[in-house]
């Protein structure tokens, strides 16, 4: 983990599972915001930043310019060593303080936003992105800290930091998949006494729903999915999750992919769009760097996105066949 490091002095507050919650995740930030002049200069950007909503085709997606998020949105998936590595705690900012969450995780603000509030939840160890045997994790986040919304990026689907393992979480109710679902077209796919796995047709990407009142049954139902996904082998299947605990019971979006980046990333002059969909995006909004990309994102762009990136419709009925 990399020589004596100028950051020992590092404020890390122990906690458990019973004794994180919502308020101790709001505490923080506001101890981040009165003692980190760079988070509360890039908070403060974030809430004047100008932001849009588009329909495509019914369905509403926002439009976030966020210069602070060019970093992460040119981010490669290569292997990051250690030392480089800006979630291991010996290169952490000074200033940076946080929460240790089990003996796993260390829950700490993120400084450069997409949400009003807005965390990302560090592995201890640096370790790849992976999300098997981590759902369970995900789960107990999400209930002791309802109602704040948690999501993971997988290594090549968004993740800024694809060799160390970390969560993101954001104040409830930002992404518009959260209202989405509710009146969406789903066909049940699964269900247990406890759980139910649905489709969710016509909003544009593919997108599975697994709601649950039960970890158990949360946990199989997600097993069954996860293994039916296409995955290159030695990786896990391309994804994104966005789930929240509320009315007592999980709520949880996983969007399986098919690309990491669409081809218009990667071109050149006009017809180049910065953007490089995460589960933000997935979840309904575009964060984009460039002033450009924010003025002259269409709806047909959005459409033509979603479908790039995600498993095709096709795909999607073959994987329900298989569970
Ligand atoms: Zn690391």
């Amino acid at each position: 983990m990399g020589s004596a490091s100028p950051h020992s002095t590092q404020q890390i507050e122990m906690t458990s599972t019973s004794s994180i919650s919502a308020e101790r995740l709001t505490e923080l930030w506001q101890k981040q915001m009165a003692g980190w002049e760079l988070a509360r200069h890039n908070f403060e950007a974030l809430s004047e930043a100008r932001k849009r909503s588009i329909d495509a085709c019914g369905v509403s997606v926002g439009v976030q310019y966020n210069p602070g998020r060019l970093a992460s949105v040119s981010s490669k998936p290569q292997i990051q060593q250690s030392n480089h590595c800006f979630l291991c705690r010996e290169n952490r900012p000074q200033e940076q303080i946080g929460i240790d969450y089990t003996d796993e995780y260390t829950i700490l603000v993120n400084p450069y936003p997409i949400f009003d509030r807005h965390f990302t939840i560090a592995a201890t160890t640096h370790t790849p992105q992976l999300l098997d045997g981590r759902m369970t994790h995900l789960l107990d986040l999400a209930r002791c800290c309802a109602p704040y919304t948690f999501f993971y990026n997988g290594a090549r689907c968004g993740a800024s930091a694809p060799m160390h393992m970390h969560f993101q979480a954001g104040n409830p109710g930002y992404l518009p998949i959260e209202r989405q679902w509710r009146n969406a077209a789903k066909s049940e796919i699964a269900s247990l006494p406890h759980a139910g796995l649905y489709r969710i047709d016509g909003l544009l990407r593919a997108v599975f729903l697994l709601v649950a009142d039960s970890q158990t049954d949360a946990l199989l139902l997600w097993e069954r999915l996860y293994h039916a996904l296409p995955a290159i082998p030695g990786e896990e299947p391309m994804m994104n999750v966005v789930a929240r605990y509320e009315e007592g019971q999980w709520v949880i979006l996983i969007f399986p992919r098919r690309k990491h980046r669409p081809d218009c990333y990667s071109a050149t002059g006009e017809t180049q769009y910065l953007i490089s969909p995460g589960a933000v995006e997935m979840g309904g909004v575009f964060i984009t760097p460039r002033c450009e990309d924010y003025e002259k994102l269409t709806i047909e762009k959005v459409c033509e996105i979603y479908a790039e990136v995600s498993l095709s419709p096709e795909e999607i009925t073959l994987i329900c066949s298989q569970i």
